[in-house]
């Protein structure tokens, strides 16, 4: 007996990804699943960290596809590549940072490198025509199989009918009738798909698989690029953006005030990283000053911010600690900014 086929499904954790590869499955191919974290995803981080959304569920979206479908999940960190699809998008971003068609090509394209080395067949992903403005498209679709490098062994099970018959399906391997021809942005079909196979509980569809597609989280990013005068970030750069209040006071330093006790934890973590101000005289959040060179009248400015966001905001003076990365500390007593605006811009 022949060995069945081998394909490679793209989890995202979304409701698409998991029902194209039980689609699959179920022809009796052999599945497996790889995902990519590229630092922008959104799951498993800012819910971990605020109080306010501790009731959701903490889980890996991703991993519990692949339990739901009892495959093997690849997990591949691509954050140091992916920096050149995020700044240099060949297509250009979507409403907001966001590289969507660049983005697949680039993850398609790794796949393709995947099952190459592993000797796999073909690779599947849950893309659905019209379901996303930039990236899935009619014509787009063709772009990303073919810039990717993975041609007609790149199967979309869920509207393969739409589209040219893949080899997969030209060869027999799977059969086309069995395949789907969803179009346009409706959820529906997929609902009752995913009613048919059983599965509750899978992860709403949101905005995007990541906070790039989130304008709040853009224009930090952008803020951030145009204080360097360069578009360049590290992980931790990305991290912090999804944390706390943003506000630059003055072009060449911006604060990162926690907004509650998980954030201000979850930003202690960076204290060796960047000067830190916290009132000592009253119970505040903790703020962590990203910029350099910050001058003593930056860090009065800085401290009376940081005073007007803790509880003495009302008081006539607080004492404020700062701490530099490399642990020498000083103790100001300063006037909270009181009913005059806060100078700068925000970024929430
Ligand atoms: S939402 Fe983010 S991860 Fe998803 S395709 Fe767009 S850029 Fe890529």
């Amino acid at each position: 007996m022949s060995q069945p086929r081998k394909a490679l499904a793209l989890i995202s954790g979304g409701l698409d990804s998991l029902l194209a590869a039980k689609v699959i499955q179920q022809q009796g191919i052999h599945v497996e699943g790889i995902n990519f974290f590229t630092g922008f995803c959104v799951e498993g981080h800012t819910h971990a960290i605020r109080k306010k959304d501790r009731a959701k569920p903490k889980r890996n979206n991703a991993l519990w596809v692949a339990e739901q479908l009892g495959i093997k999940l690849h997990i591949i960190d691509i954050i140091e590549e992916y920096k050149d699809v995020v700044i240099n998008p060949k297509h250009g971003y979507g409403a907001n940072l966001n590289p969507c068609l660049d983005c697949k090509i680039f993850m398609v394209n790794k796949a393709r490198e995947w099952i190459a080395s592993k000797g796999f067949d073909f690779i599947i992903t849950g893309e659905v025509i019209g379901q996303r403005p930039k990236s899935q498209r009619k014509d787009t679709m063709p772009v990303i199989a073919r810039e990717s490098g993975a041609d007609d062994l790149l199967l979309r099970p869920l509207c393969a009918k739409n589209l040219a018959p893949s080899k997969p399906e030209r060869e027999g391997w799977v059969d086309r009738d069995k395949l789907y021809a969803f179009e346009g942005r409706t959820r529906k079909p997929q609902m009752a798909l995913a009613a048919a196979f059983g599965f509750e509980d899978y992860a709403q569809p949101a905005g995007g698989c990541c906070f790039l597609t989130d304008k709040q989280y853009s224009r930090k990013l952008a803020d951030l690029w145009s204080a360097r005068g360069e578009r360049r970030y590290e992980l931790d750069d990305i991290m912090l953006l999804k944390v706390g209040r943003h506000l630059r006071p003055r072009p060449h330093f911006k604060m990162i005030i926690g907004r509650e006790d998980g954030e201000n934890k979850f930003l202690q973590g960076y204290r060796n990283q960047y000067t830190s101000i916290q009132t000592s005289s009253h119970k505040g959040p903790l703020v962590l000053i990203d910029g350099d060179p910050v001058s003593d009248d930056d860090l009065d400015l800085a401290a009376r911010i940081t005073a007007r966001f803790s509880q003495g905001r009302n008081a006539d003076q607080v004492e404020v600690a700062i701490v530099k990365p490399d642990g020498d500390s000083l103790s100001l007593q300063v006037a909270p900014f009181a009913g005059e605006a806060i100078p700068g811009e925000w970024y929430l």
